[in-house]
């Protein structure tokens, strides 16, 4: 896959060779960064390139900043701005996966959040598919715990979490499984190590609270809406134990990189048929259009990126 020409750094477009922190970066060091992962997809017939819900996921990263009180230089409008600049300059007719980046700039020793420098830094690379299983995955219960809202808070996007997401998805893979469904410290399900996580059992969708410990998950959120308002679903939002899961009839993980991943089985135990099940299919299909601009009732989610007549008049 490609990988970026330009990153919007310190204020600019520049060439992605020029966008560096040195060796003592205070978030490098410390995991005290902030990001957000979103998507735009590109739309064959129309010529566009639609980013999905930018605000959303703009005003999760401002959240997560203040979760680290992170002063960010810029607001969600601005954010976005420079969003649409750089996929502009970046110019694929590709399903594109955008990272914005929330750091401190300061080159440093000593750990603390106060008196520093926040700076942001943003990439665009063309993105497929995040899990290679994604009508089939095999999932596992992981044998780490899910990080707690009074050691780092799982709500925001921070970066030095996610040695927790690379311990999970590690021991996960080298096992053998796809991906792997974590727990809290109460033994309640949480999500996936990047990816939240539903369940269909007895005809309900059902996914944990947020107070449970997950990311604060803008595809959830999309797919509770689509699941309410478009397929008559019943959403629940509970706590979920341990053995339920091996009961349920479908189970799936959901996120901007994973979209919608059908697991189909847990542990060695099929789900259901073993296969993936009506529900999943039916939600997969309603969001791929959704996020393509299939669904006029969703157009409000999505921001085009080009200037469809330029690029016509230069054809
Ligand atoms: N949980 C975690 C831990 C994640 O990293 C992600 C990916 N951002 C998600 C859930 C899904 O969140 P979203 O739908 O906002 O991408």
């Amino acid at each position: 896959m490609a990988g970026p020409t330009f990153a919007f750094f310190e204020g600019r477009i520049v060439p992605y060779a020029q966008a560096h922190v040195g060796m003592l970066n205070h978030t490098l060091n410390y995991g005290t960064g902030v990001f957000g992962g979103l998507r735009a997809y590109w739309n064959e017939t129309r010529a566009q390139l639609y980013l999905f819900r930018p605000l959303d996921h703009f005003r999760r990263f401002i959240e997560s900043s203040r979760l680290l009180n992170m002063q960010l230089p810029y607001d969600g409008a601005d954010l976005l701005r420079h969003t649409v600049e750089l996929l502009r300059a970046e110019e694929h007719k590709a399903d594109m996966y955008i990272r914005p980046l929330a750091y401190f700039a300061e080159e440093m020793i000593g750990v603390r959040l106060h008196d520093l420098q926040a700076r942001v830094a943003i990439v665009a690379v063309p993105f497929g598919r995040y899990l290679e299983h994604e009508e089939g995955a095999h999932a596992t219960i992981s044998s780490w715990r899910r990080v707690d809202d009074n050691s780092i808070p799982a709500r925001g996007k921070i970066t030095g979490s996610y040695v927790n997401s690379a311990l999970i998805k590690t021991d996960a893979l080298r096992s053998g499984y796809d991906e792997a469904i974590v727990l809290n410290s109460d033994g309640h399900v949480t999500e996936g190590s990047a990816e939240n996580f539903f369940m269909v059992r007895h005809g309900e969708l059902i996914t944990p609270p947020i107070t449970d410990n997950i990311l604060e998950g803008i595809t959830r959120r999309t797919l509770m809406t689509l699941a309410r308002d478009d397929l008559g679903l019943t959403v629940v939002e509970r706590p979920i134990d341990r053995t339920e899961v091996y009961l349920a009839e479908e189970a799936f993980f959901c996120g901007t990189g994973v979209q919608i991943a059908a697991i189909t089985r847990i542990d060695h135990r099929p789900l259901g048929e073993g296969r993936m099940g009506p529900v999943v299919t039916r939600l997969r299909d309603l969001y791929f259009q959704v996020v393509r601009g299939g669904e006029a009732k969703y157009s409000s989610w999505l921001t085009p990126v080009y200037d469809v007549e330029r690029i016509a008049a230069r054809a």
